[in-house]
C-alpha cells in the first residue's frame, strides 16, 4: 500500500513514512494510492463485534507490511482504553430515524481523542522499532493540543510541545492542557492569538537546522493516519443501524475537513452512505463553495463552536484532488490561486463534489436554540458543534434513511455556550470531576521564534 501526495511532486511512501512525515515535502497531502475494497459480506461480518475489531478490520488493509496484525491489535487496545464507555462510539436515539454518534468520550472529551490515542500508539511502536525519537510541535485552539498531550503523554521516545493563545482558550480547555504531569508533554502559552501560534510552528518547521536537529513532526488533523482512524466510526454505527442491507445518511459537524473526509473514504470502501452532509457554523467557506461560488477566504468570526472556526480547511485538498479525478497538477494550481484570496471549482469538480457531499449552514442564533429545542425533544444536553450540525441534519434527512449526526464533543467542554442556551450547566463526567483541582503547569512565553525553539531545544526529555 503506497501514499501518493495530492501535489504529485513528493516521494511515494509507505503507510509508516507518510504518518511520521505529516505534510507532503510539495506542501500537498497523502492519499492512498488505491482505497481499498470491503465487500458486502466484510461489512455485514462487522455486526456485534467490538469498536477494537472493528477498527482492525477497517483500518488493516491501509497499513500494508508496517505493523504485524499483533502489533496492531495491541495497538488498538491500548488506544481505546482510557474511554468512558464500553462501546466506544455509542449511538442514541434523537428522533425517529434520527441518530446522534457520541464521539467525546476519549480522555479529552473530544472526538479527536479517535485518531489522537491510536497514531500516540503507532508513534510509540514505530519509532521503538527504529530506535527514533521525535519532537512532535503543534498550535491549537484547544481541542487538538490537549489531545495530542494526552495521546502522547508518557511515551519515551516523543516529547510534545503545544503551542496556545494565552488567555484564549476556554477554562476546561486549558486545564486539560495544563495539569497532564508527564515530564514529556509541556502547554506553552503563548502571548498572542491563535493565527501567531500556528504561524511560530510553521516558521520552525521552515528553520531547516532546527526542524532536524530536534526532529521535529507534526499530528495535526492533514496527518493521513488521523484521517484513517475516523474512518472506523462510519462503519461501527452504519452497521449498527443496519449496513450494508439497509443505506445510511451522516452529518457532519466539519472544519478542516478531516472528519467528513473519513466519511468520504468508508464510501469509497463500499459503505452503503446516501447522503454525507457538511454542516459549518458562521465561518462557512465549505457551504459556500460546495454551493457553487467558489473557494473564497474571508475573515474568521469567533462562534461558540470555535473549533470549526476556520476559514482555510486544509483537508479540502483531498476532497478536491479526488473531485478533480486525481489530477495532481490541477490542484497544484488551485493551491497556488488560494495564496491568493481563493479559487473557483471547474464544473466537472462541482458535479463530482456534489455526487458526494450535501453541505447547510447554522448561525449562532439557530445553534443556541437547537441546543434548547433538542434538550427539550430528546433529553439529550448537545454540545454547540453538535448543534450545528442536527440543524443542518433535521434540513437534510429523509425520512426512509436513517441520519447519524456526529456529536464531536461533550457538552461539559463548552459550558458557557450550554448554560446559556438551556439554563443547565453541564457537569463533567465523573472521572474528571477534579479537574479543576489538578495543579497546572505551564510555560508562558513570547510570540518569539528564537524564544520558543530555545525553550524546546533546553526542555526535550526523551
Ligand atoms: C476539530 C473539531 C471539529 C472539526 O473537525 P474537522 O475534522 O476539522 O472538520 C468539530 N468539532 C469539534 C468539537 C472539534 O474539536
Amino acid at each position: 500500500m503506497k501514499y501518493i501526495s495530492t501535489r504529485g511532486q513528493a516521494p511515494e511512501l509507505t503507510f509508516e513514512d507518510a504518518m511520521l512525515t505529516g505534510l507532503a515535502r510539495d506542501g500537498g497531502l497523502y492519499v492512498p494510492a488505491e482505497i481499498p475494497q470491503m465487500s458486502h459480506d466484510e461489512i455485514a461480518a462487522l455486526a456485534g463485534l467490538s469498536y477494537e475489531e472493528t477498527a482492525f478490520r477497517v483500518m488493516r488493509p491501509f497499513l500494508g507490511d508496517c505493523f504485524t496484525d499483533e502489533e496492531f491489535r495491541a495497538i488498538i487496545a491500548r488506544a481505546y482504553e482510557s474511554f468512558g464507555h464500553a462501546a466506544r462510539a455509542p449511538l442514541k436515539q434523537l428522533a425517529p430515524n434520527h441518530f446522534l454518534l457520541e464521539l467525546f468520550h476519549g480522555p479529552t472529551l473530544a472526538f479527536k481523542d479517535f485518531a489522537m490515542q491510536l497514531i500516540g500508539q503507532l508513534f510509540q511502536t514505530a519509532l521503538e522499532r527504529r530506535g527514533d525519537r521525535v519532537t512532535i510541535a503543534g498550535a491549537t485552539s484547544g481541542d487538538t493540543g490537549s489531545a495530542a498531550m494526552e495521546a502522547f503523554r508518557g511515551l519515551s521516545n516523543v516529547d510534545v510541545f503545544i503551542l496556545y493563545p494565552h488567555g484564549r482558550v476556554s477554562e476546561v480547555q486549558r486545564r486539560q492542557m495544563t495539569t497532564p504531569q508527564d515530564a514529556n508533554v509541556h502547554a506553552l502559552a503563548v502571548d498572542g492569538d491563535f493565527d501567531d501560534c500556528q504561524a511560530r510552528v510553521k516558521d520552525m518547521f521552515n528553520d531547516f537546522d532546527f526542524r532536524d536537529s530536534v526532529k521535529l513532526a507534526g499530528v495535526n488533523s492533514i496527518n493521513i493516519a488521523r484521517v484513517l482512524a475516523q474512518v472506523v466510526y462510519y462503519f461501527s454505527s452504519a452497521v449498527s443501524l443496519g449496513a450494508p442491507q439497509r443505506k445510511v445518511s451522516f452529518t457532519v459537524p466539519t472544519g478542516n475537513f478531516g472528519d467528513i473526509f473519513a466519511g468520504f473514504i468508508a464510501k469509497q470502501m463500499g459503505l452503503p452512505i446516501d447522503q454525507l452532509v457538511v454542516a459549518t457554523n458562521q465561518n462557512d467557506i465549505l457551504h459556500r463553495c460546495l454551493s457553487g461560488q467558489g473557494y473564497y477566504k474571508g475573515d474568521t468570526q469567533p462562534s461558540i463552536s470555535p473549533s470549526m472556526d476556520i476559514q482555510v480547511s486544509s483537508n479540502f485538498e483531498r476532497a478536491l484532488f479526488y473531485a478533480y479525478g486525481q489530477d495532481s497538477k490541477a490542484v497544484a494550481l488551485l493551491m497556488d490561486e488560494l495564496k491568493n484570496g481563493g479559487f473557483d471549482v471547474s464544473q466537472g469538480a462541482m458535479q463530482a463534489l456534489a455526487e458526494n457531499y450535501e453541505s447547510g449552514r447554522t448561525s449562532e442564533e439557530e445553534t443556541l436554540a437547537t441546543i434548547k429545542s433538542e434538550l427539550a425533544s430528546s433529553g439529550e444536553l448537545i454540545c454547540p458543534h453538535g448543534a450545528v450540525a442536527v440543524k443542518v441534519a433535521n434540513e437534510h434527512r429523509k425520512a426512509d434513511v436513517p441520519m447519524i449526526t456526529l456529536a464531536t464533543a461533550h457538552p461539559a467542554k463548552f459550558p458557557a455556550a450550554v448554560e446559556d442556551a438551556s439554563g443547565i450547566h453541564p457537569p463533567l463526567p465523573p472521572r474528571m470531576a477534579d479537574l479543576y483541582e489538578r495543579p497546572e503547569r505551564v510555560t508562558r512565553i513570547a510570540n518569539d521564534l528564537a524564544a520558543l525553539e530555545d525553550h524546546i531545544r533546553k526542555n526535550i526529555t526523551n
